[in-house]
């Protein structure tokens, strides 16, 4: 069989030849520490599981409306306005089988051939992959370490062609865990108005932040700008809920009917009793989020300070999501037992092999001089895997 164009322009997941290996090294009985998870290690909270055992035996185990049940609309609706002064109607909604759908949609719908998306690195690969899967250019602009990886109005200015129509926004972000403040989204968005370029605003990070820290949507700077953004949530990360795969957008109504159309053949609704499940989890309590944070918030800590201590290691501090991105290039060119390490890609490699942990190298997010590491792991976990990561780079020459 001959495979189309699109699908050979896709690149498999640098993570997963790594993630193969882990997996690999696992069943073969090696205790690999794994940072490499991109998901909570806590489980769902117990009144959110209670809500999806009430639906199926209440009977909700129907086909619901393509873009999501209007309890669930509702329950999104309530969130937005609540937690980011954002109002919407149920018909500018539309919820997906994860944010990964969500976010497949609204590029589907706003970009074609001939199309630049802004996307600023480091990036998360599957937004790279989803611009060229609606037939656009993805336009990589590389940000500073030493600007917390943020993209700059002047740098997002110099970037825009004609041909530019939408801008890949991610903040909190996967991999850096950059966080934008207002008044860099205000400058972000005056640039984007100027050029009448759309956002795509991914938001599944929201409720991971430290430092006292709060999450502004790009959408919520001004009525113009709100106008302009598809903004991309749902509650995998939020709530412990990867698996029940829940995602939602909030668009202007012509994009969220689009973006509906299009999910109505390929996937129809989510899961009828994910929905209700995720009724409860935004409606219900949010204590056991913040619980959750504090946990996670102990891990960075913990995890950034041993890091640092690492002679050549800088790692800089995110103020959200769940993970470290520490510059390591300064071993680059050193050898362990013969065996070279030129680039990130080596030492995660290397690191897999010798010490037996997974981390993913910073290929994976268009920069090769950095390491991912999750700590959606036990403190326990994290402990043993950065003694082995110490002990590794000191036996490097
Ligand atoms: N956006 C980003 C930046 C992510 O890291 C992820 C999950 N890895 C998602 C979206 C997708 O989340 P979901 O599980 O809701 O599809």
């Amino acid at each position: 069989m001959r495979l189309a164009e699109r699908a050979m322009g896709i690149s498999p997941s640098p993570t997963l030849s790594i993630d193969a290996k882990a997996k690999q090294l696992k069943a073969s009985g090696v205790k690999v520490i794994s940072f490499g998870v991109g998901e909570p290690d806590f489980d769902t909270p117990e009144h959110i599981k209670e809500a999806a055992i009430a639906a199926i035996k209440a009977g909700d185990t129907r086909y619901t409306p393509v873009g999501g049940t209007l309890k669930l609309k509702e329950a999104i609706i309530d969130k937005l306005r609540r937690e980011n002064g954002l109002e919407y109607q149920p018909n500018q909604i539309v919820v997906s089988t994860g944010a990964k759908q969500s976010l497949y949609n609204a590029f589907q719908v706003l970009c074609q051939p001939g199309d630049q998306v802004i996307l600023p690195a480091p990036y998360w690969v599957t937004h790279l992959e989803q611009i060229k899967l609606a037939g656009a250019e993805p336009v990589i602009v590389q940000t500073r370490q030493e600007n917390g990886f943020k993209l700059t109005a002047e740098e997002l200015q110099a970037a825009i062609t004609p041909k530019t129509r939408v801008f890949l926004l991610n903040s909190p972000s996967n991999p850096t865990g950059g966080v934008y403040q207002k008044d860099e989204l205000a400058a972000l968005g005056r640039v984007l108005l100027e050029n009448n370029i759309a956002v795509i605003s991914d938001e599944i990070y929201e409720k991971l932040m430290y430092d006292g820290l709060e999450h502004v949507s790009i959408a919520s700077i001004s009525p113009e700008l709100k106008e302009n953004t598809v903004v991309i949530n749902g509650v995998s990360k939020a709530y412990a809920m990867t698996g029940w795969r829940i995602g939602y957008a909030a668009a202007p109504a012509p994009v969220a009917k689009a973006m509906t159309d299009l999910q109505s053949h390929a996937t129809s609704n989510p899961t009828s009793i994910s929905q209700a499940a995720s009724v409860a989890a935004l409606n219900g309590p949010q204590e056991p989020v913040q619980a959750m944070v504090l946990e996670f918030l102990k891990r960075r800590d913990y995890m950034l300070e041993r890091l640092n201590a690492i002679p050549g290691v800088v790692c800089p501090r995110p103020n959200g999501a769940f993970y470290l991105y520490p510059n390591v290039s300064s071993y680059f060119g050193k050898t362990h037992r013969g065996q070279a390490v030129n680039n990130a890609t080596d030492m995660a490699n290397l690191l897999l092999e010798i010490a037996e942990v997974a981390v993913v190298p910073g290929i994976a997010f268009g920069g090769d001089d950095f390491i991912r590491l999750s700590y959606a792991t036990s403190l326990e976990n994290i402990k043993e895997g950065l003694d082995r990561i110490e002990k590794f780079l000191a036996e490097l020459s």
